[in-house]
């Protein structure tokens, strides 16, 4: 048998990983709270701990798991900045993440967030249940004919780029390592980031959180955006400074924003906290603005998406426990 901890697990996670581990060696040990250096200890006599975006696996946190015989990290999510691999590294811990899945699911999520906006579905929705049938504020425009910037045209980002193209915009994008076969393919246009910032009229972020990645959205790039632009942020809350965000909000600067990751989400998203009071004022500014659509970190969060996610997991486990080769390109450190 090995013996797996699961940490922050919701009934969706527990359900999609139980069906992928059917009829293998795979033992479960299913916790609801998060794993810090403070929960660490939970992991004694657990072979590998399976973690998600919020759990803060810090230097600290890694050297009780180390202590506790725990020979696994498998991040069950792409991201990593949650890690800190070079610890992991010299207390020989392997880190795997899933490389691949159903890029889908958050691609279309963006989307969904961007039409949502733009259209104003969310006020509407709650006007008519209010039996307030009036259009009054809540005119959108045409996408057609309007142009997209996409930040990161990696497997997400690619994707968003499609779908846009498939509404009649004009697509252009900022890339480090532009994949420009591809742009040619889509009639997608590479530009620098100014001039994406500068021409587009929605820009969506599709990049990892790094250092170099951190605010890579601040008061500046903010001032650079045509007035009236759109933003939408489905990777990590990190790549967006929230102070400058409220504050290009409250000058009428920015058109619509759609966030389904927040820079301080870990204790907040993924909880109830509907009895309790918020005490995030940045989050709390945020919600007040009725251009300005969250959502909980959900863009993972379909069929597919659990299932090649458990399935990748669960892979990484078996080969745990074989002495097998990991999943391709899953092995972080
Ligand atoms: P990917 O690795 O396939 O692509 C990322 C792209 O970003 C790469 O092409 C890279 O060159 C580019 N990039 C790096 N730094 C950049 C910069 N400064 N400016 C512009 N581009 C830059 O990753 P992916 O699978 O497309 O995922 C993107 C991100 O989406 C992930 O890192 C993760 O944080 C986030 N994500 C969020 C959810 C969710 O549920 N909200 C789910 C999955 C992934």
């Amino acid at each position: 048998m090995s013996l797996t901890a699961v940490y922050d697990t919701r009934p969706y996670d527990r359900a999609a990983l139980e069906a992928a581990a059917a009829g293998t060696v795979i033992e479960w040990r299913f916790w609801d709270f998060r794993l810090t250096s403070e929960t660490a200890a939970s992991a004694q006599g657990a072979h590998a701990v399976c973690v998600f975006v919020n759990d803060t696996l810090d230097r600290a946190c890694l050297e009780v798991l180390a202590r506790e015989g725990v020979k696994l990290v498998a991040l069950r999510c792409t991201g990593f900045n949650n890690v800190d691999l070079a610890a992991a590294k010299e207390r020989g811990l392997t880190v795997t993440r899933v490389p691949v899945y159903s890029p889908y699911a958050v691609a279309e999520h963006a989307v969904a967030l961007l039409l949502t906006l733009n259209r104003k579905i969310h006020r509407a929705f709650n006007r008519v249940r209010e039996q307030n049938f009036s259009l009054n504020g809540l005119v959108g425009f045409d996408l057609h004919g309007k142009t997209a910037g996409i930040v990161g045209t990696g497997k997400i980002g690619r994707i968003v780029a499609q779908i846009l193209c498939g509404f009649g915009m004009k697509v252009l994008a900022f890339d480090p390592f532009p994949n420009r076969e591809w742009a040619q393919q889509n009639g997608v246009e590479y530009v620098d980031a100014l001039s994406l910032a500068g021409r587009s009229d929605v820009v969506l972020l599709h990049v990892p959180l790094t250092p170099e990645t951190r605010h890579l959205i601040h008061a500046e790039t903010l001032e650079s955006m045509k007035p009236g632009a759109m933003l939408i942020n489905v990777s990590r809350g990190g790549l967006i400074d929230t102070k400058a965000l409220i504050a290009a909000l409250k000058s009428g600067r920015l058109g619509g924003v759609g966030l389904d990751v927040y820079e301080e989400e870990e204790g907040i998203f993924f909880e109830d906290l509907s009895g309790q009071v918020l005490q995030d004022d940045e989050l709390a500014r945020l919600l007040t603005f009725p251009n300005v659509l969250v959502t909980a970190h959900q863009a993972f969060l379909t069929r597919e998406a659990l299932s090649d996610i458990a399935r990748t997991t669960v892979a990484n486990l078996k080969a745990l426990a074989s002495g097998q080769p990991f999943v391709e390109g899953s092995v972080l450190a």
